[in-house]
């Protein structure tokens, strides 16, 4: 036992130490990011396991992801081994999962009770929302699903949500709709993923014979992440803990970055209110970063001014300074990254060991776009590839159906989204006349439409007038990319998205901009070569994207660079971190100011930068794409409170040649970063064949010059013999 107990200890400051040996009762531990957390809630679980004779079906540990909990499980069975093989580490929701199948009767369910995934969710909102005759342009599926569960995250049942609604029609709409799919959910056998926390918090509060089984189950509760429940998981946490108080929670009120899912940073601040006998301890070292990183993540959020203050210090060696570029636009981040990162490689540095962040989802498709084409292992966490998403999908599928009328798959999919009001019956009644005759699908709709006493012919003729549009436009050649940003304009998908309301909805909505940017993207460089681009053409570049990695990698290799979200990266480490996209409406993100939430993304950048161990790499553009035209960018006000332009020259010294030397230093944006309309070429009056110096490229000759509702775009060929485009106003020229 002493052996064991020296082994557990070992690695541990005298904090974290008696944080293991804490004898029982409430523990709160409230420390930095990188100051061994989580390690404490794996070593005291070994320590209670193998030194206190606790059996390990006793231990209850929840955490936030399963990525999160699939490493607690190894961390825990590297201690202990076999030892540990009963200790419950879950997350809350497979945790709620758990409880319910085994008193499933006690909610008048069978065990063998289906737990909807979304998409069987949002097909259940749809039947229940058209049953109550409730308009999918009032209320869409999502936003009725997301509403419901923001209710059960509350711990609201149907009945308490009607009463402290508001009486327009609107969220009467809600407040019924919640009550019919909950009434639904039950008779079809069903739970979806919010129930799994509310119907487990419900059960527990009304049945006192359960939640003292439950205590007796479980006498000793660890979390991690605590900053970030929401109402109903401190619920549940209070309930779990209420008898034996052997609660031991960490977190960290400066990671608190998922408000917007309902998580509440006061259930950690409260913590000692909720058990006034709590011990408090604080972790003050730092063992995972270099001090200059900590420093810097130390100088951004000090400017909250809602949080705990602490002491974070690290005796780490410091290592190469934080650096930060500025770029011209995101290509050339995207690209500078791939070069720092093959020399990293060839460093020694493993591919798994280095993270990229961004705060949108968009921001992905320009890394996974220049990884993929230079044959770069990459991994994107926490959701799907940028072609894998839907509403990309969605745009293919019209964008297909522009080149390829025979294609039944993509125009269904197209006549679903946005919903057109056709019926399920005429789309069927089609799809047979089409089968049957051979021709083609939407003929078949045609047909159908002129048909005397055919009642669903309205929404069919307002598609057809559409579709008819937008193939002119394709067949009289227009560019690729401009029928795209039609089809994006015109096809509704946009306020559809937009009326959902819903963070998820931001995103798609981004998503689609950032693939008309791809789009324009392609026709520019195909444009370089002298080729014409066509949707179909471009389709088939996509379709490659989805293939496999390279199957003789090495596993770890194989997995290649991890690219996530800000807000997957919670609770991770990497030994180099590139974190880019540090530009003003990103982060902070437009909404978040909108809601007056700066303080949330200023956590945001605080986990972000405190993820990395070794290096970490900075980045903003000065111009970033969105669909076909370059918008001016600024630097994002966190950079400011990072003080970067006092390091600039020492990081600047120390960076090599190799990365990157178009790129700008900190202080030059102070000059050219706010191009006001005119600042830049428009008065050179520059016409073909003129030759110019560009500040970033050199010399090169005006190829083409085109008058856009923006500006006069310049097709400008450098003399290093790319061809890039800007639009005159933004782009300080020089005439030589
Ligand atoms: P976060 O707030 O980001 O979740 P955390 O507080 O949970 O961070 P950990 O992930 O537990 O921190 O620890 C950070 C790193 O420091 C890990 O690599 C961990 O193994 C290491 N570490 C923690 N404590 C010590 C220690 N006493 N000695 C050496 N290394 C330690
Ligand atoms: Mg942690």
């Amino acid at each position: 036992k002493a052996t064991l107990e020296r082994e557990f200890l070992e690695g541990l400051n005298d904090v974290q130490r008696e944080a293991v040996l804490h004898d029982g009762g409430p523990l709160l531990i409230l420390a930095g990011a990188g100051s061994g957390k989580t390690r404490v809630i794996t070593h005291r679980i070994a320590h209670l396991i193998r030194v206190r004779d606790v059996p390990s079906r006793r231990i209850l540990a929840v955490t936030f992801t399963n990525k999160a909990a699939a490493e607690m499980r190894e961390r825990t069975e590297t201690l202990v081994g076999p030892y540990g093989r009963d200790a419950m580490i879950r997350t809350f929701h497979s945790l709620g999962l758990q409880i319910l199948r085994e008193n499933a009767s006690l909610l008048g369910l069978k065990s063998s009770f289906t737990v909807y995934d979304p998409a069987a969710q949002k097909s259940l909102a749809k039947k229940i929302l058209k049953d109550l005759k409730v308009e999918a342009a009032l209320l869409p599926p999502e936003a009725a699903l997301n509403a419901t569960e923001r209710a059960r995250e509350r711990l609201l049942d149907p009945d308490s949500y009607a009463a402290e609604t508001r009486k327009d029609p609107y969220h009467q709409s809600i407040a019924q709709f919640y009550r019919e799919y909950h009434k639904r959910l039950r008779e079809q056998q069903a739970l979806d993923f919010s129930d799994l926390l509310y119907e487990t918090v419900m059960l527990l509060q009304t049945n006192a014979q359960l939640l003292e089984m439950c205590r007796r189950r479980w006498q000793h509760l660890l979390v991690d992440e605590y900053q970030d429940t929401n109402h109903a998981q401190y619920r549940l946490v209070l309930l779990l803990a209420g008898g034996h108080r052997n609660v031991v929670v960490v977190g960290d009120d400066d990671q608190s970055i998922y408000s917007w899912r309902g998580a509440d940073i006061s259930n950690i601040l409260n913590f000692e209110k909720d058990f006034p006998e709590a011990k408090v301890l604080r972790l003050e070292e730092n063992y995972r970063s270099t001090p200059s990183i900590l420093k810097l993540a130390a100088s951004v959020i000090q400017n909250n001014s809602e949080r705990r203050e602490k002491t974070l210090f690290t005796n780490r060696p410091d290592a190469r300074p934080p650096s930060f570029r500025l770029y011209q636009e995101e290509g050339e981040e995207a690209r500078s990254v791939l070069s720092r990162i093959r020399e990293l490689r060839s460093a020694g540095v493993r591919l798994n060991e280095i993270a990229v962040f961004y705060r949108t989802n968009a921001q992905s498709r320009i890394f996974e776009q220049v990884f993929r084409e230079a044959n770069l292992p990459h991994t994107v966490f926490g959701g799907f590839r940028f072609f894998d998403r839907k509403e990309i999908r969605d745009l293919m599928a019209y964008m297909q159906v522009l080149v390829n009328p025979l294609d039944v798959e993509n125009f269904e999919r197209v006549l679903a989204n946005p919903p057109k009001g056709i019926g399920e019956k005429t789309l069927e009644s089609a799809r047979f006349l089409a089968g049957t005759t051979g021709i083609p699908y939407l003929e078949a709709l045609r047909q159908l439409a002129v048909k005397p006493g055919f009642r669903g012919a309205k929404p069919i003729n307002a598609f057809l007038a559409n579709y008819e549009r937008w193939t002119d436009l394709n067949e009289s050649g227009e560019r690729p990319s401009v029928i795209l940003k039609t089809l994006i304009e015109e096809s509704g998908i946009v306020e559809y998205y937009r009326k959902e309301d819903d963070p998820e909805s931001v995103s798609r909505i981004e998503n689609m901009q950032e693939f008309a940017t791809a789009l324009a993207d392609y026709e520019d460089r195909a444009g370089a070569e002298n080729r014409e681009v066509d949707i179909a053409e471009f389709l088939q570049s996509v379709s490659l994207y989805s293939s496999e990695s390279d199957p003789d990698l090495e596993e770890e290799d194989r997995q290649g660079v991890h690219l996530m979200t800000l807000h997957n990266a919670k609770g991770l480490e990497f030994r180099v971190v590139f974190f880019t996209g540090l530009e003003e409406s990103l982060l902070p993100h437009r909404m978040s100011l909108e809601e007056g939430n700066l303080e949330e993304e200023r956590r945001l950048v605080y986990v972000g930068i405190t993820r990395a161990m070794e290096q970490l790499y900075l980045s903003a553009c000065r111009f970033r794409r969105t669909g076909g035209s370059f918008d001016p960018r600024l630097p994002s006000r966190f950079l400011e409170e990072m003080g970067i332009q006092t390091r600039r020259e020492r990081s600047y010294d120390e960076f090599d040649s190799s990365w990157s030397d178009s790129s700008r230093s900190y202080s030059e944006r102070k000059v050219v970063s706010r191009p006001a309309p005119d600042s830049g070429s428009s008065a050179l009056n520059l016409v073909p064949g003129d030759r110019i110096r560009h500040k970033s490229f050199g010399t090169g000759e005006i190829e083409d010059t085109e008058k856009t509702p923006a500006g006069t775009k310049l097709t400008i060929r450098f003399d290093d013999g790319t061809t890039r485009r800007f639009l005159d106003r933004y782009t300080p020229l020089e005439r030589i």
